[in-house]
């Protein structure tokens, strides 16, 4: 685990960055794919979480959280339009934009469907974080912020890894993935806004230059 600010880690993984899970004030954010359990546990090992939160139910992000929930019994929380994909089966890739890459990996990395113990909304706290409804990648989309230092975890609203050559670089996220791109932009431009000293992707390693963040925003 890598400590990034008092109060949030990061999971080490394997290539480093590429899909990212934190700890944060005892929230597990997000659980990989489902092959991320044996990561996930060996990494946790003595520590106490209280629950296990998901920035948005994608295959990346809630592979394992079944798992680990029933595992580690913690209870499950998302954004409140992503529940729904949540608790279904076959929801999370039926959601999905249709596209041959998705429909091809989508399968091999979703994890089961799991009952949600919080429907999260904007305003609301976890982890000492403020939740941020960030909706486009995903309906529910969600983003945490903690004003005093002025930290961010956004997900996969933007992303600071290209997708192909796993090099560190600012970007929206594949459009194949989104499902409504121009409303991603809206709660990419909102995020920035905010000038985050630190801010933490579900692809990439963490940034620390709130105006890389303004200035990319600023093309849209
Ligand atoms: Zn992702």
């Amino acid at each position: 685990m890598h400590r990034l600010a008092e109060d949030l880690e990061l999971l080490d993984g394997f290539p480093p960055f590429s899909v990212n899970i934190y700890v944060m004030g005892g929230v597990l954010v997000d659980s990989g794919t489902r092959f991320a359990l044996r990561r996930i546990v060996r990494q946790l090992r003595g520590r106490s979480l209280t629950a296990h939160a998901l920035t948005h139910a994608h295959p990346d992000h809630q592979g394992a959280s079944h798992a680990i929930c029933e595992l580690l019994g913690l209870p499950l929380w998302c954004g409140a339009a992503d529940a729904p994909a949540m608790e279904t089966a076959g929801e999370i890739m039926a959601r999905m934009p249709p596209h041959w890459l998705t429909a091809t990996v989508g399968p091999h990395w979703v994890g089961p469907s799991h009952p949600v113990s919080r429907r999260l909304r904007e305003g609301d706290e976890v982890g000492g974080f403020r939740v941020l409804e960030t909706p486009g990648h995903t309906v529910g989309h969600l983003s945490f912020w903690r004003e005093q230092d002025r930290v961010l975890v956004l997900g996969d609203v933007l992303a600071n890894m290209h997708i192909w050559t796993g090099l560190p670089q600012l970007r929206e996220p594949q459009r194949i993935f989104s499902l409504d791109p121009a409303m991603n932009r809206r709660s990419a431009s909102r995020l920035a806004e905010l000038q985050p000293r630190l801010t933490c992707f579900g692809h990439g390693p963490p940034l620390r230059d709130p105006r890389r963040l303004l200035k990319f925003v600023s093309r849209f």
